[in-house]
């Protein structure tokens, strides 16, 4: 465990407290935990620390009752919903799970349940599954279609995701085979480890802050207000668990039959499930799992679920203190954390220009992988952590798949270590460096440094920013290796010809990557403002950006005043915007992207004239085809614009299944509501 993150979180002090005062500091340090964790997406303490401090706090409770208080986290699942994502009330309550730390916790589980049910609880045996550290979620069918997709939340309340959902592969929409009525199938939304790490590396560049772990951009991703930004993260689902409204009818009898039945219904489950007949079984999978299959998953698991296997039995067990089954328990793994020498600290350079330090290690094994480098994203959180080369250090993997330096072991300090500065020069091109204005991040401001270029055209092709298929990485180093390119602006002076002249490109090829290069000139004005790579500048404020401006003509003119006026868009965006485009060198591409063709502007917030001039729509509920931003879209193209109040101003309210008290207060305003169909009449498509 982190000596450091001991020290901030404070040991018991040698008996100074009283049960009662610990009692109400290990709360406050479980809640504001739990806030960061579930509500802000953003943990301080490590899940290893979080455990510990909570089975202190359940110790004091058990040994002093009178201290028990119905506000103690040991008593509520996750947290209070805080978002402005609707509420979704859970038909029956999402619960956490009773932790394991060891085999002798997992036996006294057992002695437990046997001394509640005797023999039926060997007769029934266990399932053993991986615990998918993600979000969890839950998924409402009716007749086998997807109509409800929920965040846990407090466990009785959670947020209404379905938009969400539905941009999740995995998530089928319909179910093959289901029973008809209404099912709801449980599971987990997770981030695979290497999308994480590229979209972590990318938002490193893009001056974005990096999300500290997959569990955590899973459910940052799942609870965006914006389907869009769900749908260009790569989230996968396993499920786990299902509640259908009449339980007899359900064609299974076990766990491990309930996990076969959600196969066959086309819902993905996660690999190693285990039916195991006895404790021995059980402990010898959770093993290999935490020291064999667990290096080899592409997933975060922070250790295995043990359930009774037999679901009658379960129900007979019942659920303790509101918060936990009785007949599951989490079975925890150790974290994966080690130490090691900080031989040296080296800089990269990303798409904006951004300086990154990465940690250069003596080799060590960390949860079976050999680690070597580790990320350290910016100078401030090097000095944040006392971080000196030649330090020993801890670095961990638990959860993370890029290592991360937790921080130095101070005490293993022989006083040669030595403080690090970041370099005054691009390691590149040796331009003076310059600092962001918050002074986190480091640039090099030359636009042409060739360290930068790999990385901006990687970016710019990206499915979120110009999506230009077939350009690959190891292409786009083919291309600026030949000299063919050195800019984005290069990409579309490029022939058929210059591809053939490359190793690796057939006509067919060279015809297909020619033709992806020439289809991305008609993106729409957001992307090219992703893809450009403005420091602070995500696929949400390009979006505003475009809708606000209309043209980049309008936009490169702009005052940082001028945007800052726009809703959503702060001070740092704003100046970040100005000054980018402010560089002689950016308006130069600018010119090169315009006389290449590439599509320069787009239909601003209110179109001129369309169908829907002049009138006012709100959109409620979910609908058959399009998403929530893709209907409004749609509206504002056709000149129509969109508010988020029903009033008597709204000329018509646009709903989907499942609409909000929208609908009431159109029907008692006596204001027309169409369908998604009527719509598309109306603008004539
Ligand atoms: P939990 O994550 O330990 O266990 C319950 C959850 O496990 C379920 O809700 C479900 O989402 C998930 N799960 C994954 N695979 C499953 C499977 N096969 N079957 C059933 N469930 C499965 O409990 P919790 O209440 O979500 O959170 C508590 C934990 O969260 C703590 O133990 C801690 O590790 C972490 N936490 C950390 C901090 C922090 O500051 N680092 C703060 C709060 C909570």
């Amino acid at each position: 465990m982190s000596r450091k993150t001991e020290r901030q979180t404070g040991q018991a002090s040698k008996g100074e407290d009283s049960p009662s005062a610990r009692a109400a500091s290990l709360r406050e340090i479980l809640n504001r935990a739990s806030h960061e964790y579930y509500v802000l997406d953003k943990p301080e303490l490590s899940d290893a620390e979080y455990d510990r401090l909570f089975r202190e706090l359940q110790q004091i409770e058990t040994a002093h009752p009178e201290l028990r208080s119905a506000d103690s986290p040991t008593r509520r699942v996750g947290a209070e919903v805080q978002s402005a994502l609707v509420k979704h009330t859970h038909a029956v309550p999402m619960l956490s799970l009773a932790n394991a730390f060891d085999d002798d916790e997992l036996r006294a589980w057992q002695d437990r349940l046997v001394r509640i049910a005797g023999d039926d609880i060997a007769r029934a045996g266990y399932s053993a599954e991986l615990k998918i550290d993600g979000a969890a979620v839950s998924l409402t069918y009716e007749d086998g279609v997807l109509v409800v997709g929920a965040t846990r939340g407090n466990g009785t309340t959670g947020e209404d995701v379905t938009a969400n959902i539905r941009t999740v592969r995995d998530v089928p929409l319909r179910l093959t085979n289901a029973p008809r009525g209404r099912v709801e199938v449980r599971g987990e939304i997770y981030f695979p480890f290497d999308q994480f790490e590229r979209m972590n590396e990318a938002r490193v560049a893009a001056g974005e802050p990096v999300f500290a772990n997959p569990r955590n951009a899973s459910a940052g991703s799942l609870r965006q207000l914006d389907p869009g930004i769900t749908a260009s993260r790569p989230l996968r689902f396993f499920g786990y668990a299902v509640a259908f409204d009449d339980p007899a009818k359900l064609p299974f009898k076990t766990q491990s039959e309930l996990l076969g039945a959600l196969r066959s219904w086309g819902v993905p489950v996660a690999p190693h499930a285990l039916r195991c007949r006895t404790m021995e079984e059980v402990t010898a999978w959770a093993h290999r799992v935490e020291h064999e299959l667990r290096a080899e998953l592409n997933f975060a698991i922070d250790g295995g679920v043990v359930k009774v296997d037999s679901l009658r039995l379960q129900d007979d067990l019942g659920v303790v203190g509101g918060r936990e089954p009785r007949w599951a328990i989490a079975r925890k793994f150790a974290p994966d954390i080690a130490e090691t020498r900080l031989t040296a600290i080296e800089v990269n350079v990303g798409r904006t220009g951004q300086l990154n330090p990465y940690a250069v290690l003596e080799a060590v094994e960390i949860g079976g992988t050999t680690v070597r480098l580790a990320t350290l994203h910016n100078e401030q959180l090097i000095r944040d952590k006392d971080l000196r080369v030649g330090d020993v250090v801890q670095v961990k993997r638990a959860g993370d798949v890029i290592p991360q330096v937790i921080g130095p072991v101070p005490e293993r300090r022989s006083g040669s270590e030595r403080a690090w500065r970041m370099p005054s020069r691009c390691p590149i091109c040796n331009t003076p460096v310059q600092r962001d204005a918050d002074l986190a991040a480091i640039y090099c401001p030359n636009v042409a440094c060739p360290g930068r270029q790999l990385e901006a055209i990687v970016y710019f092709a990206s499915r979120g920013a110009m999506d230009i298929r077939g350009l690959s990485y190891a292409r786009i180093e083919q291309l600026l290796d030949a000299d063919l390119v050195h800019d984005v602006a290069d990409l579309y002076a490029i022939g058929v010809d210059d591809l053939l002249a490359l190793d690796g490109y057939q006509k067919k090829s060279a015809n297909a990557l020619i033709g992806a290069i020439s289809a991305s000139k008609s993106q729409p004005l957001s992307r090219l403002l992703t893809g450009l790579g403005i420091p602070h500048v995500g696929e949400t404020a390009a979006r505003l950006l475009a809708r606000h401006f209309g043209s980049l003509k309008a936009l490169s003119s702009a005052s940082a005043e001028q945007i800052e006026a726009i809703r959503g868009l702060g001070d740092v965006i704003a100046q970040s915007v100005a000054s980018f485009f402010h560089d002689p060198s950016v308006r130069s591409l600018m010119t090169r992207l315009q006389r290449a063709g590439v599509k320069l502007d787009e239909p601003t917030h209110v179109a001129a004239s369309g169908a829907l001039t002049g009138q006012t729509v709100v959109i409620t509920g979910t609908l058959p085809t399009l998403s929530r931003s893709q209907a409004a879209a749609l509206i504002e193209e056709n000149g129509g614009r969109v508010t988020s109040s029903v009033s008597k101003a709204t000329t018509f309210v646009l709903a989907g299944t499942e609409p909000g008290s929208k609908l009431d207060k159109a029907n008692a305003l006596g204001v027309p509501i169409i369908d998604e169909s009527e719509l598309f009449n109306r603008i004539g498509q």
